[in-house]
Order: C-alpha cells, then structure tokens, then sequence
C-alpha cells in the first residue's frame, strides 16, 4: 500500500511514521508513506497557501490551487485513488473505516490547518471527508495520524501476531476481555485462577464472557449491532444475574 500525506507541516509526522510498528512496516516495505509539502505547489512568491475568506470574518482559508496541484501530481494515470480530508464535519472515523481503507492500494490524505478549506477542495477534488471525533483539533495532521496508525497496522504482515489485530476491540462490535501478564499476584492482586489453569477450552469461555460483560457495562449501544450465539446468550444471563441487572 501507498499512502502520500499532504500537509505543510511534514515534520510534525517524522517521529509517528519512523518509529515501532509503522516504521518497521516501512523498512519491510509492507506500507510506502510519503510526506508532501503542499507549501511547495504554491505558485505566488511568498509561497503562501492561504488567504482571508470572502465575505469578511476571522481566520485563514486554505487557498485550493496548491492542494489541488499537489494532490493531482500523486495520481497515477489512469488511476483513482481515494482521497481523504481531514475535517471536523466528516464521517465520524471507526475501525470499520481503518478496514475499508486498509483495502486500498493508494491513499491520498489531505491534512488541513487554520479555519479550514475553500469548499472547492471538498466538493471537486477528495473522496472522503474523516473526522476523528466531535472536538475541535488545530490542524489535521494529528487526524492524519490517527488514520495511518490505524490503517497500516492492519496491512498483512505488520503485526508479528496476525490474530492481535483479529481480536482488537470493534472488529466485532465488542469491548476486549481483560489481559494479565506476570506476576500471578502483585500487591496482592491475584491474575484469575481460570488464566493460570492451562484449559484452552475454558479460557476461551471465559474471555468471551469477560468481553461481553466489558461491553454490555461499558458501551451498551455496540450490543444492539452484535449478533449473539446461544452461548453468548447463556453467559449474558450469567453477567447480568451477576451484575444485579435486569
Ligand atoms: N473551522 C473548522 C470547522 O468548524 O469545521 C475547524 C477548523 S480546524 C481549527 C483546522 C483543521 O484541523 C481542519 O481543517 C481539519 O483538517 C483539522 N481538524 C480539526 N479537528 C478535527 C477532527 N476532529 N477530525 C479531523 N480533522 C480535524
């Protein structure tokens, strides 16, 4: 996969795109990311990129030729790739997305600044428009971040152990059971025996019940969309006798 971020501040992505995961995908050569300053499309001679808006008001507006030249220099011919804006006003982002967009060969991701974009740039150049939550950031590039993060390390190969990224929360709309590493007991807090008892069979049980409990009681909206088996069924029973609900 390729991924090319537009933005003009590349330097702010060194440390995210170089290091752990990511980094070694890049050094593996399971992910291409390139870091385009859309600073350098600009074609006036203070290589500006933004200007006021019109009709009066406050803040900077992201002028729409040098995102436009730079995003169509990355199009291969021939080619449509998706290309994302980074935008408080976009589709809500989620790990259905991250997987969507892990199928593409090519990502454009276009990261904003100062107020926002002229409305060209969205209604004739990009494909997708993501926000990472319903706050206000100061620019796109931590967004952009966010989505390549998510994206590549659910590229084939990334994760040494192929099943981490199977297992994560939301993948199916549950909540992940608890983990517990060495030691068995520390300050008194003992690891449940059941993880210590080496029955696979009952582990797994036990990890699923943990799971829906961790989800009914945290974020009971995701049960609505999950469909439970008889089993789950019976250990809903149980969690919720359990934890005195109805
Ligand atoms: N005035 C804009 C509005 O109300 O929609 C907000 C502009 S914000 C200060 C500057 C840039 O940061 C945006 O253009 C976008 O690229 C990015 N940004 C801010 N919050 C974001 C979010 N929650 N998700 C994705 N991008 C965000």
């Amino acid at each position: 996969m390729r991924i090319d971020i537009v933005t003009i501040f590349p330097e702010m992505f060194e440390g995210v795109v170089g290091t752990s995961i990511i980094g070694r995908a890049r050094t593996q050569h399971a992910v291409e990311i390139n870091l385009i300053d859309f600073r350098d499309y600009s074609t006036n001679k203070h290589n500006t990129v933004d200007d006021t808006p019109y009709g009066g008001g406050g803040g900077m507006v992201l002028k729409p030729e040098p995102i436009f030249s730079a995003v169509e220099s990355l199009v291969q011919e021939g080619k449509r790739p998706r290309v994302i804006l980074t935008c408080p006003q976009g589709e809500v982002y989620s790990q259905s997305k991250a997987l969507e967009l892990a199928q593409e060969e090519h990502l454009i991701i276009v990261s904003g600044h100062y107020e926002g974009y002229d409305e060209r740039i969205r209604q004739h150049l990009i494909t997708d428009e993501i926000s990472i939550g319903d706050y206000v950031l100061t620019g796109g590039e931590l967004p952009a971040m966010v989505i390549v993060d998510s994206i590549v390390r659910l590229l084939p190969g990334v994760l040494g152990n192929d099943t981490s990224a199977v297992l994560d929360s939301f993948r199916e709309p549950l909540l992940e059971y608890p983990h517990y590493t060495r030691p068995a007991e520390f300050r008194g807090w003992k690891v449940p025996d059941i993880l210590l008892s080496g029955h696979h069979g009952n582990i797994e049980i036990w990890r699923r019940k943990e799971s829906l409990r961790r989800t009914l009681l945290r974020r009971p909206d995701l049960m609505e969309r999950l469909e439970l088996s008889e089993q789950d069924h019976k250990l809903l029973a149980e969690i919720k006798r359990e934890e005195g609900l109805k």
